[in-house]
């Protein structure tokens, strides 16, 4: 199983990160299967971050193997998606950057992948017309909507099913909207699609 990731893909949270131009294609990295955090465990501040921050973002899960997939059958790809927050040590992420090495050990560390559950998108409308949000200890601190995404779920997955052979209980992050902020130990995590509560956890 392999965790893809999707960065800049909605323009109010690069517009946040002081990146305005339009990205021409999908930013893509990856976590190993050792970052997943499920089941409303807590997640622990780990010592290498003086900045970690929360992404809120759609997972979608794929259910079928599949490569070089165009836009228009990816819809046949994926029937569940789950809300998670990918961990960011923004520290180092910016001292990578500012080196121009890889973004792993500030993106894909241990328990950066929270997932919560999954829903089918039977439950839902079309999956470019959902709302998801986060409170940060009751407070609403996020709220996205994914049709404003720069490249939609069926976009991503032609692209990344270019590089990457798709495989059932892959797991897609599709990027963050605008809001993310650092978290602190005793911050209790709770996120929503819709009006449905999909996750609640705390940080140690
Ligand atoms: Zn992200």
């Amino acid at each position: 199983m392999k965790i893809i990731c999707v960065g800049w893909n909605y323009p109010k949270h690069n517009a946040e990160m002081n990146r305005e131009e339009r990205p021409q294609q999908p930013t893509i990295f990856m976590k190993p299967d050792s970052a997943l955090l499920r089941e409303n465990r807590p997640f622990f501040i780990p010592r290498f971050s003086n900045q970690i921050e929360h992404e809120l973002e759609l997972v979608v899960r794929i259910n079928r193997l599949g490569r070089n997939i165009t836009p228009r059958f990816a819809h046949r790809y994926y029937s569940e998606v789950a809300l998670g927050v990918d961990f960011t040590a923004r520290d180092l992420q910016n001292q990578c950057k500012q080196l121009g090495a890889p973004w792993e050990i500030s993106k894909a560390f241990d328990n950066s992948a929270v997932v919560s559950d999954f829903i089918s998108l039977d439950e839902l409308s079309d999956i470019q017309d959902i709302h998801f949000s986060l409170q940060k200890n009751g407070q609403i601190q996020q709220q996205g909507y994914t049709k404003d995404m720069l490249f939609s779920v069926d976009n991503l997955i032609a692209y990344i099913s270019q590089f990457f052979t798709l495989k059932i209980g892959d797991l897609i992050f599709t990027g963050t909207p605008a809001g993310v902020s650092p978290v602190a130990i005793n911050d209790r995590l709770t996120g929503y699609i819709e009006d449905k509560m999909m996750f609640d956890f705390l940080v140690k």
